[in-house]
């Protein structure tokens, strides 16, 4: 008798999920699979779809960056296949499947494969895509960029036999590249239009520290200089500068920077500007839609970084389990893998007036951003003086409290 009343309730439970429309998220990256796993934590009954174009591998992005010189693999940096990552998260995950069209008003989404699924709620978590200059020549289109595992292999087998690489773009994920090739064995020539590496990010003098020190390995730089053309020359790559200047490179890697998918949303009428738009509880311009992670813009803030992300994955993760949660953000230093100067820099608020002010240490650059009644905004730390981390992140007032 007992065993038929527990039996029932099984039945029952199993016939209530059966009708149950899915949380469907779309894109397995780390937004995707943070927010499936903190609301999983929430809600172990309604059914979870997860749907995306690459072959759904668990893996953590930032160690694209740093991955050459330890001699890892795209499979050594994917910890879990998708057939795993769905056994753990009791949910359906489609891989290889695009999703090519939303239907916000009746509530379903259409795959390049012909499906249509239904959803209670709908998650985009469909990252940001790398800007691809128009550069002249007949070798323009043999440019690599890394953005996924997928890249990263292509990026590993044309570097096979290879020696000089040029990097475009001196921001984080360039330095980082640039870092990471030196440690491995590659020339490295990097060029960028600013003065200093991440000059968008960090003061001169922090940057001419990172600068140097990469130098040191052996890093040329290009700086106040761009890539014009790039042409087939025997089997190497001449590429010209807008200075007219012409280096010979075997591979060149693009690091100019991500762009937010936003495609999909604004074809569904989603409001978007640089990402898509959401409101502190991730919710897009459709009350049943919300986007976190790299192409999401967050109360006016686009932030293509792992903290944000995963603040974001938990507010939202409460939200969709029913109870409305706006996310918050600390204050979410970045950290750059350079290991030939580590840095570590919390940017001061878009537009904000300002200025930087530097000391000099012997363990390396303390700078901090003091606002116009000398409070402290955002703070850049290199080399050794990155100990100072967590003393000034208690200083910098939390981005959305
Ligand atoms: C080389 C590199 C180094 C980095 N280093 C750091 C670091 O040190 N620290 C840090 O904080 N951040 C770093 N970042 C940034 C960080 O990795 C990203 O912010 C984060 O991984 C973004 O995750 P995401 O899930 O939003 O996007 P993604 O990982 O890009 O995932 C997007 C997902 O959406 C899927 N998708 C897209 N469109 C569709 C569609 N139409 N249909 C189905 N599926 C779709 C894709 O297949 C993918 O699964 C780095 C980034 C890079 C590229």
């Amino acid at each position: 008798m007992r065993f038929k009343l527990y039996a029932s309730g099984v039945e029952s439970r199993h016939a209530q999920e059966k009708n149950m429309k899915p949380i469907v998220i779309v894109g397995t990256g780390l937004a995707g699979y943070t927010l499936a796993r903190e609301w999983r934590k929430h809600d172990q009954t309604r059914p979870l779809v997860m749907i995306t174009n690459d072959d759904g591998a668990f893996y953590s992005k930032p160690m694209l960056s740093n991955a050459l010189a330890q001699s890892k693999t795209a499979a050594d940096l994917a910890t879990a296949n998708a057939t795993k990552m769905a056994g753990d998260l009791n949910a359906d995950i489609k891989t290889r499947t695009r999703v090519a069209r939303l239907e916000p008003d009746a509530r379903r989404i259409n795959t390049d494969a012909g499906e249509v699924v239904d959803y209670h709620k709908l998650v985009l978590a469909v990252g940001a895509s790398p800007i691809r200059l128009s550069l002249a020549g007949d070798a323009a289109d043999q440019v690599l960029s890394v953005n996924n595992l997928t890249d990263y292999a292509c990026f590993r087998q044309h570097l096979s036999g290879k020696q000089n690489v040029l990097v475009m773009g001196p921001g984080l994920i360039g330095c980082e590249f640039a870092n990471d090739l030196i440690g491995d064995g590659y020339t490295v020539t990097v060029v960028g239009p600013d003065a200093t590496p991440l000059g968008r990010m960090l003061p001169e003098a922090a940057g001419e520290q990172l600068k140097a020190a990469l130098e040191s390995l052996g890093v040329r730089w290009e700086l106040t200089n761009t890539v014009s053309s790039i042409n087939k020359q025997d089997k190497q790559l001449r590429v010209q500068l807008d200075n007219n200047r012409v280096l010979s490179a075997d591979l060149v890697l693009s690091a100019v920077g991500l762009r937010p998918n936003t495609e999909l949303a604004q074809r569904a009428g989603l409001v978007v500007s640089r990402g898509i738009k959401v409101d502190r509880m991730l919710r897009t311009s459709n009350e049943n839609i919300f986007a976190l992670g790299d192409c999401a813009e967050v109360a006016g803030l686009v932030l293509p970084y792992v903290m944000p992300l995963m603040n974001a994955a938990r507010a939202l993760a409460k939200t969709l389990a029913g109870d409305p949660t706006p996310v918050t953000y600390p204050v979410m230093p970045v950290v750059i893998k350079t290991p030939a100067c580590p840095v570590v820099v919390q940017p001061p608020p878009a537009e904000t007036p300002g200025q930087w002010h530097i000391e000099n240490r012997e363990a390396g650059i303390v700078a901090r951003f003091l606002g116009e009644q000398n409070e402290l905004l955002g703070f850049a730390l290199t080399a050794g003086a990155v100990a100072e981390k967590s003393i000034l992140m208690k200083e910098v007032p939390p981005l959305l409290v």
